[in-house]
């Protein structure tokens, strides 16, 4: 990618998180501390696109840097992906809160929050164009595959996503967290297998257009 290209990627992004930072639409728009646009490679070939920022997030403005965040590093790397070459973000920018009389909790965001901020979620995927997406958990897949997606049956499964990305999604690593013994070992291996079906997508080669390979750089005349 030209230097050039990435330069327009990056004020695009500067751009579109200051639009939402500005956002009033939704009433946890003036609840949240931060606004949570989400962040990475701006030429990642893989999009992570969650459900909503939690406490974490929210007071530090930056997405998955809590107890899932940790997770999702590790889930990663194992297929040699280091948090900052993919890029990260949710299917809200603000953090969905429950006022339960004592505290704010997290609670998962409403249909209306989802669809206020989908321009924002859209101009983000056309922006980073990745070559591949990973949604993690079901709502974040029905948003982009209808409410009748199910998780448990449709995972690991590759659907044509926005602008015909190749769109996958797994398990959430807050759900994975939750687990324990026989069935957060069979969860896992579920989940792994799905990764490495990402790792085989984002190592295919590149095709033009034309259906032509994209030549490498190297022979570029
Ligand atoms: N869970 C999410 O879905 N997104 C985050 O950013 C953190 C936790």
């Amino acid at each position: 990618m030209s230097v050039a290209e990435r330069a327009r990627r990056e004020r695009a992004i500067v751009n579109a998180a200051a639009a939402v930072e500005r956002c009033r639409k939704c009433e946890i728009g003036s609840l949240r501390r931060n606004s949570v646009y989400g962040e990475g490679d701006p030429c990642a070939a893989l999009m992570v696109i969650g459900e909503g920022p939690g406490e974490t997030e929210d007071k530090l403005g930056r997405p998955f840097v809590g107890r899932a965040g940790e997770l999702l590093d590790k889930m990663l790397l194992a297929i040699g992906l280091p948090r900052e070459d993919v890029f990260i973000c949710n299917t809200v920018k603000c953090r969905p809160t429950l006022d339960d009389g004592v505290r704010l909790r997290n609670r998962a965001p409403l249909p209306e929050e989802m669809a206020n901020c989908r321009p924002f979620l859209d101009e983000q995927i056309d922006i980073i164009a990745p070559k591949a997406i990973l949604c993690l958990g079901a709502p974040s897949a029905k948003s982009f595959l209808g409410p009748k997606f199910s998780i448990t049956r449709q995972r690991g499964t590759w659907f044509e996503g926005p602008s015909g990305i190749p769109l996958l999604a797994t398990f959430h690593p807050a759900y994975i967290l939750r687990m324990t013994g026989g069935e957060l070992n069979a969860t896992k291996r579920l989940v792994w297998d799905d990764l490495k079906k990402v790792r085989a997508k984002l190592d295919e080669p590149a095709v033009a257009n034309d259906g032509a390979a994209v030549q490498p750089a190297l022979f570029e005349g």
